[in-house]
């Protein structure tokens, strides 16, 4: 599943590509994806993107009055082609084509269809998905004084905490599980346990993991695929992700998978306390 860095990397990549270029019109090869595709998006007709945001895992295309959501879900991809020819050559997957300039295409391609597209005609900040998400993680307002007030009202495991949407945005399983490793700091601790240091440490080490990963290109290689890009190597920088009995980079003692949440948590007892 693609989470923040990814969606960073792709909307970064297509930005410079589609920013004040024309949509002359979409082929939609499918009535359904996660939601039910908008007319609007299916008769678009020469609207202009004024530009390509990020926000959480949603990629905003923002038009003059209204704005294209888009979520890669589990296994969406975007991907720019150079020749509006290839939009008779598509495969079942490949679900919606949007024509730019009448020479570029954008195609939306999603294997298991649980990634979607909307189309908001009001401010997208007040969008049903979008305005329930709490601060970006790259940004100043996610601070450790903001994450410390936040965890003594809590009483929830850490990582549940740090992966909750409404409390910050984003920080999906990968980058939670790394950073509590960097952090020092034991998945399952109650938040409000935590000393000031300790979240101080932890929002450095979150920013710290999605700047690195971003650099990289992001983690999931096979959720997403770009152009001549050499992307998703930051996988091998993983200190616990799916090392489950693997040897821990620092101390060597066996990394541990335990389940909260129905998610899987991958921590070091020796080194994490
Ligand atoms: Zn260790």
């Amino acid at each position: 599943m693609p989470e923040l860095p990814e969606v960073e990397v792709i909307k970064n990549i297509i930005k410079p590509l589609l920013r004040g270029k024309i949509i002359n019109y979409s082929i939609v090869r499918i009535k359904k994806l996660k939601y039910i595709i908008s007319n609007n998006i299916i008769k678009i007709n020469n609207q202009k993107i004024l530009n390509i945001k990020r926000r959480g895992r949603y990629i905003l295309l923002i038009l003059i009055n209204n704005t294209i959501i888009i979520h890669l879900g589990m296994t969406g991809k975007l991907f720019i082609m150079n020749n509006i020819k290839n939009s008779s050559q598509y495969h079942k997957h490949d679900h919606i084509d949007l024509i730019i300039d009448n020479n570029l295409i954008l195609r939306y391609t999603d294997v298991r269809k649980f990634g979607f597209w909307l189309w908001e005609t009001k401010n997208y900040k007040t969008n049903i998905f979008l305005k329930k998400l709490g601060p970006e993680p790259l940004t100043n307002e996610f601070n450790n004084l903001y994450l410390y007030n936040i965890s003594r009202k809590k009483k929830i495991p850490i990582k549940i905490l740090i992966m909750d949407n409404k409390i910050v945005t984003g920080i999906g399983n990968i980058y939670a599980n790394e950073s509590l490793f960097l952090s020092k700091i034991l998945p399952i601790r109650i938040s409000n346990n935590l000393n000031f240091q300790e979240i101080t440490f932890l929002v450095k080490n979150i920013k710290f993991i999605l700047n690195k990963s971003i650099k990289y290109g992001g983690s999931t290689i096979i959720s997403y695929q770009l152009p001549n890009k050499n992307i998703g190597t930051y996988s091998k920088y993983f200190y616990v992700y799916r090392k489950e009995n693997k040897l821990c980079k620092i101390c060597h003692t066996k990394i541990i998978k335990i389940n909260q949440r129905n998610r899987s948590t991958f921590f070091c007892k020796k080194c994490q306390k």
